[in-house]
């Protein structure tokens, strides 16, 4: 079910690189070609492949006769021939990342790994979850088996990783939906928490008032000088507002203070 795979094709080879210039090498090699088409050759030696080409354009092969592979990418052409194939093999492959908990699939007891969502490692099931939640050992687990993940927006809240079973929506909606006033002095409006791209709290008079923040990564901590909440984030204090200047204001104040 993981339809990735990274060939290997290992076996005495010519290499010949060329871009503004032109190498040539010849060895036993294990030349590794990733689903990115990334292809990298390894020698004997060391971490760093002999020759190589990031993310190429194209990848060609041919079995007929030798072993030939051709990579290319911009002016970038990457060449490989083999003499003498010791092997050549497909495998499946996906991302690896940090375990975080056991996929609770019927049939499967895969490990769910977290690398830029989190995923099954044997049946390729995956969650995806905001970049910013963490997801530690001792976080709590849902009824349903799978790990909880802590996500911050206005609250720390802990939710299942599958938002059909949790959701993080829900649980922001219900701690803040109409919790804040429109900040426009003409509208006598809400704010509601909705999804438009990421979660937003945007005035309920919308279209007439366009007014709407992306929810901050971070808790609520106090009040800004204009009427709405400030956010304790990885970067520091700031208002719901990003473009408000008033909270980074009255901070510098306080810290005058004492
Ligand atoms: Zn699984
Ligand atoms: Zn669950
Ligand atoms: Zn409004
Ligand atoms: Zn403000």
């Amino acid at each position: 079910m993981i339809d990735d795979a990274i060939r290997v094709l290992a076996g005495d080879c010519t290499v010949i690189a060329e871009a503004d210039d032109r190498s040539e090498y010849r060895g036993r090699v294990t030349t590794i070609v990733k689903p990115d088409n990334t292809v990298l050759v390894h020698d004997i030696d060391g971490y760093q492949p002999v020759a190589w080409l990031t993310r190429a354009d194209s990848v060609s092969s041919d079995r007929a006769g030798d072993f030939t592979l051709v990579a290319k990418k911009d002016t970038q052409t990457l060449r490989i021939a083999a003499h003498e194939q010791d092997g050549f093999a497909h495998y499946p492959a996906s991302a690896a990342g940090t375990p975080v908990g056991t996929c609770q699939n019927e049939n499967c007891d895969g490990e769910l790994v977290r690398s830029k969502g989190v995923h099954c490692v044997d049946c390729g099931t995956r969650y995806g979850i905001p970049t910013d939640a963490t997801i530690k050992d001792d976080q709590s687990y849902c009824d349903c088996g799978l790990p909880r993940m802590r996500v911050e927006r206005g609250l720390a809240f802990d939710v299942c990783l599958d938002r059909n079973c949790e959701s993080l929506d829900e649980a922001v909606r219900e701690a803040f939906d109409r919790e804040w006033d429109c900040p426009e002095s003409n509208c006598d409006g809400d704010l509601r928490i909705l999804r438009r791209g990421g979660l937003i709290a945007g005035c309920e008079h919308y279209p007439e008032c366009d007014t709407g923040f992306a929810m901050p990564a971070g808790v609520v901590d106090g009040e800004c000088g204009c009427g709405l909440p400030t956010f304790e984030t990885h970067g520091g204090t700031r208002c719901l507002d990003a473009t408000c200047d008033r909270a980074v204001a009255r901070h510098v104040e306080a810290a005058s203070d004492d």
